[in-house]
């Protein structure tokens, strides 16, 4: 029987992150990916300058570097340029396989087309019909995490997603839309790639119907001007239901903790720093992880607001106004409203 110190459940950002992280310390390590190929994932591919800065991608890696906003509410528009990204774009196929290169180099193990389909409190078996031995357990395995539902935890707290790639070759854009006649409390995405922008919303189901949501959207999309006629349509949920993810020795991260943020659906930050928390802890026993405690406040204000918003009904518009009036009119906190987020 295959014995390994470390099986990590998903090659995600999370899961790869955390095997990067872990390497070269003695530890037998293997990452089950149930898919052939890694990294493809209905994503719109937005990276911060925080995901940057721990992945440290080469630029040949990153598509577009965003130094202007466009922020748009029903009533106001604003237009912001930085000094240093905002912003920066990628296909996630190819972050995947260079996050996987760099682990491999290590020395890691990774096994591709193979799913984890049970869990008890020793082994994984596969739908290859492996059973493997394991000492600490990481759930890396996303939204529908097998090893979540092992640790009895539900998920309730989802975005439903949709978005649209166009075919695009002008000038980069990238802008956020707040405006609760067609979003409702949440907003609608464009950002850019190399020669399309990917444009999404979404939303908690359990607020709007999907349905709803899809048809606000493409009313919105045809105010727009946007022609979606050549582009592709991808639908994914989000996971926000975040309900702990130290539970030594098993280990989730990423959005197998629910750790993506209500509001903006931002998810590769969190599933870094919790890939980075769980090799701490799995490396030096019990020990603070400052990092992770920075996530979890970040998720906490994020989905508080989101709370206030969706409670706010036929006021929601005028807080977004608001927001952006402010945002207008005191750039000292535009610019630390950027930086929180980026
Ligand atoms: C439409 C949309 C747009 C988004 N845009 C952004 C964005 O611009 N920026 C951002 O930061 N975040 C974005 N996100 C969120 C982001 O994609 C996720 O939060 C992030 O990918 C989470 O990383 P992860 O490693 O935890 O999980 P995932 O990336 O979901 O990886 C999980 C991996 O586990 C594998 N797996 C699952 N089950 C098993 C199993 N049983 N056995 C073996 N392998 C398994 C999967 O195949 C997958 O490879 C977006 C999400 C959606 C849906």
């Amino acid at each position: 029987m295959e014995k390994y110190d470390v099986v990590i459940v998903g090659a995600g950002p999370a899961g790869l992150h955390c095997a990067d992280k872990l390497a070269g310390n003695g530890m037998k390590i293997l990452i089950l990916e149930k898919k052939e190929v890694i990294g493809e994932k209905v994503c719109a591919g937005g990276l911060t300058r925080k995901d940057q800065e721990m992945l440290l991608l080469p630029d040949a890696l990153i598509e577009q570097k965003m130094y202007v906003t466009m922020l748009r509410t029903s009533l106001f528009r604003s237009f912001s340029r930085y000094e240093k990204p905002v912003l920066y774009t990628i296909d996630r196929r190819k972050l995947g396989q260079w996050m996987a290169g760099e682990v491999q180099k290590k020395g890691i193990e990774i096994r591709t087309g193979t799913k984890v389909v049970k869990i008890d409190d020793d082994k994984v078996y596969t739908d290859t019909g492996s059973e493997i031995v394991w000492r600490f357990l990481i759930g890396a395995d996303g939204v529908t995490s097998v090893v979540r539902r092992y640790l009895n935890l539900p998920v309730e707290k989802r975005i439903f997603t949709f978005q649209y790639r166009i075919p695009w070759d002008g000038e980069p854009r990238f802008e956020i839309h707040m405006n609760a006649r067609f979003f409702h409390s949440w907003y609608g995405w464009v950002f850019p790639h190399n020669h399309y922008l990917v444009v999404g919303s979404g939303g908690d189901a359990r607020y709007v119907s999907p349905a709803k949501m899809k048809e606000r959207f493409h009313k919105w999309l045809e105010k727009q001007g946007f022609d979606i006629s050549k582009a592709t349509y991808e639908s994914y949920p989000i996971s926000y239901d975040y309900r702990g993810w130290d539970f030594n020795p098993v280990f989730l991260i990423g959005e197998a903790a629910g750790l993506a943020s209500g509001l903006t659906g931002e998810g590769i930050y969190q599933a870094l720093v919790s890939g980075e928390a769980a090799a701490t802890r799995i490396l030096n026993g019990r020990v603070p992880v400052p990092e992770m405690e920075r996530v979890l406040r970040y998720n906490r204000i994020q989905n508080n607001f989101l709370k206030v918003l969706i409670k706010s009904g036929p006021f929601r518009n005028a807080i977004f106004n608001f927001i952006l009036f402010l945002l207008k009119i005191n750039n000292r906190l535009k610019n630390r409203v950027t930086e929180g987020f980026s």
